[in-house]
């Protein structure tokens, strides 16, 4: 790649940024000169590659250049200072975190079932706190996050170049760490490409057998699609509603092997029914609900399937409406619609903010959202190192981190709409102690979707949930073993200490 090819796809920067984009690159080049990937390749196709990606997603010349010089302080005889002076402080802070977190390691131990055995205690205090320092390092600086998961996307892809057992340990810590933080992230795509890039070196095996099963239901699936997209083109133009984009999504393969493990579908893949969906892009909000009416006049919708994420987006910051329609010849088929940039906020997240100069509304709320408490740190984050400077004991920390930071969440409602973010398998007790503390000691009962439950129900995406009080209640230590979340392990631990 040239510099003149690299600075095509920068054309909408400004000029300051493009000016900053070209020392950068120059000075990046010259300083892996002579260097050569595993691949043969020259080194610079590598932070080239990185920045290019951050390029296209819409960030800006500083996060782009800090991407073109992330394996310079690491790799090259460039110095601290010479990045300094050549950069900024701020740059030079940026590649310095990526070098930091590059170094963080961790054992294949680390990905094991279960916890590690008495005598390997040492090692494993050791992984945590890599971990801890990890964590940290993420949280000073957001962009350092965003050049490290590109950085990882592009080693994915060229990972058939690395020895056998290099790709496993690359590929379990890219699903482990690297898939879920774009996700909290709101990259979608970007969570999406870098799992299924891991999946078939991770586990080949399953791998292999759900590529079997896809493959028939998959054609079968491309038919209907094909004749759903020419039949609402049609609608839409008939009802004077302009169409932006409509084109059919495939669901990434992980995502696809992990909704196949849960209990509700049992291994069956034809229970699920957005193995692939209509996706159709129009102009703004009111085109979104508009479009969806039109297509419920032509396509029964299937009762409780219609999603509206425009007025309750995920937690994530990801909207578009989703409804499953009795489509094309009878069968059930996913439709989702959004505007442009609910599209862009889906793929990219964060990044999709980048490129909004003058913040609307909607923009500054979704940033509030992740980034609560300041410009630069993520709440989660600085919840997690908050909660992990008070254990000492691995066990417990390992615990807490497999259930906060590793798992799969949900999304769970209160009968006003709020939304709360919880990891899957979460009990009306995690609700409460999410809502507020004094909820959680006084839980005495829950009803979910109209229904009593009882403590140890496992609550499922988008239930709506209220939490029944009274003011004798107190909290109870058998509640422990129903509770994934650690904020209500340690609120109940405490209280039933005291007592
Ligand atoms: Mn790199």
């Amino acid at each position: 790649m040239t510099l003149k090819q690299f600075m095509k796809q920068a054309k909408h920067l400004s000029l300051p940024d493009k000016a900053l984009i070209k020392s950068a690159f120059i000075f990046s080049q010259k300083a892996h000169s002579g260097q050569k990937r595993f691949s043969g390749e020259p080194f610079f196709s590598h932070p080239g590659a990185v920045a290019l990606e951050l390029t296209k997603m819409g960030f800006d010349g500083k996060i782009v250049s800090a991407g073109l010089l992330h394996d310079t302080l690491e790799d090259t005889s460039v110095s601290r200072e010479e990045l300094a002076k050549n950069f900024g402080g701020e740059i030079l802070e940026i590649v310095e975190g990526v070098t930091k977190l590059g170094k963080v390691r961790l054992k294949k131990t680390w990905f094991g079932l279960g916890l590690p055995k008495k005598e390997r205690l040492p090692e494993y205090e050791r992984q945590i706190e890599t971990l801890k320092k990890m964590f940290l390092a993420m949280s000073r600086d957001i962009r350092v996050v965003i050049i490290k998961i590109i950085d990882r996307l592009h080693n994915m892809q060229t990972i058939q170049f690395l020895a056998p057992e290099k790709r496993l340990r690359f590929a379990s810590e890219t699903l482990k760490i690297y898939a879920p933080l774009a996700y909290r992230l709101g990259m979608g795509e970007i969570k999406g490409k870098l799992e299924d890039l891991a999946f078939p070196i991770v586990y080949p095996e399953e791998y292999q057998i759900l590529v079997q099963k896809i493959k028939s239901q998959q054609k079968r699936q491309q038919k209907v699609i094909n004749k759903a997209i020419r039949v609402s083109r049609r609608l839409l133009a008939l009802n004077q509603l302009e169409i932006i984009n409509i084109h059919g999504r495939v669901k990434y393969l992980y995502s696809l092997y992990k909704k196949m493990n849960l209990a509700e579908y049992d291994g069956d893949i034809a229970k699920i029914f957005d193995l692939v969906a209509v996706r159709i892009i129009v102009k703004n909000v009111a085109d979104c609900y508009c479009a969806l009416g039109i297509i419920h006049q032509r396509w029964r919708p299937l009762p409780g399937r219609v999603k509206d994420f425009i007025a309750l987006p995920k937690p994530n910051g990801y909207s578009s409406l989703h409804t499953t329609v009795f489509g094309p010849a009878g069968k059930p088929l996913e439709i989702q619609i959004r505007t442009p940039f609910m599209h862009e906020q889906a793929e990219y997240g964060i990044a999709a903010h980048w490129q909004y100069k003058e913040k609307t509304s909607r923009t500054k709320n979704w940033l509030k959202k992740i980034f609560p408490d300041s410009s630069q740190g993520i709440k989660w984050l600085t919840n997690l190192i908050r909660i992990q400077k008070n254990i000492k004991d691995p066990y417990e920390l390992a615990k807490i981190l497999e259930l906060d930071f590793f798992s799969d969440r949900i999304f769970v409602f209160t009968p006003a709409g709020d939304v709360k973010d919880l990891p899957q398998d979460a009990s009306p007790i995690d609700f409460a102690y999410a809502i507020h503390t004094e909820v959680g000691h006084h839980y005495a009962g829950a009803r979910v979707n109209g229904q009593m439950v009882n403590y140890e129900y496992r609550l499922k995406n988008n239930d709506i949930v209220e939490i029944i009080v009274k003011k004798k209640a107190r909290a109870r230590r058998d509640w422990l073993k129903a509770v994934k979340t650690s904020d209500a392990r340690q609120k109940i631990r405490r209280a039933t200490q005291k007592a």
